[in-house]
C-alpha cells in the first residue's frame, strides 16, 4: 500500500471509528503517509454500485431522455352545447323576403361546426407526467 500522492509506503494502523448496533467497536484500518501527513481509511465500505440504468423496454438502449409534460386528467363535468342560428340572424337582418331567398344556398356554405358553440364549464385538471424517450428507437413510456 502506497501513498496516492507521493508514492511512499503507507504506515498501516487501526483505529476505532465507532460502535455497531451490538455495541461492538468498529475498527477500521488506516494508512498513514508520514510525508504528506494524510490518513486513508482502508476499510471504508466500497462505494455502492450505481443505480441500474434505465433501459428502453423496446430496444434495450440506454440513451434515454426525460421529458416533463402536462397531461389532462379530468375535464369539467359540465359541457354545454348551445345552438347558434345564423339563418335566423340573417333572416332578421334581411327581412322575411331575403331569408327565403338566402335559405337555399346558406346551408351549404355554413360549415357544420359553426352551428354549435361548445362551451366548457369547470376546470381542467392536469397532471405532470414524466416521460422517457428512447433516443435509439424513438419509443416513449411513462416514468413514475
Ligand atoms: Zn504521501
Ligand atoms: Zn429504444
Amino acid at each position: 500500500m502506497h501513498c496516492d500522492k507521493c508514492g511512499r509506503p503507507l504506515r498501516i494502523g487501526t483505529e476505532q471509528v465507532g460502535i455497531d448496533e451490538r455495541n461492538l467497536p468498529v475498527i477500521h484500518r488506516f494508512g498513514y503517509c508520514d510525508n504528506c501527513r494524510v490518513k486513508w481509511d482502508l476499510d471504508l465500505p466500497a462505494t455502492p454500485p450505481a443505480p441500474p440504468q434505465m433501459r428502453c423496454p423496446r430496444c434495450g438502449g440506454t440513451n434515454i431522455q426525460f421529458n416533463l409534460e402536462n397531461v389532462v386528467t379530468n375535464y369539467g363535468s359540465r359541457t354545454e352545447m348551445r345552438k347558434k342560428s345564423p339563418i335566423t340572424n340573417m333572416g332578421n337582418a334581411l327581412g322575411r323576403k331575403g331569408m327565403i331567398l338566402a335559405t337555399g344556398g346558406l346551408w351549404a356554405l355554413t360549415p357544420k361546426k359553426s352551428k354549435y358553440n361548445e362551451i366548457q364549464r369547470g376546470s381542467v385538471q392536469t397532471q405532470q407526467v414524466k416521460t422517457a424517450i428512447c433516443q435509439c428507437c424513438g419509443g416513449s413510456w411513462r416514468v413514475f
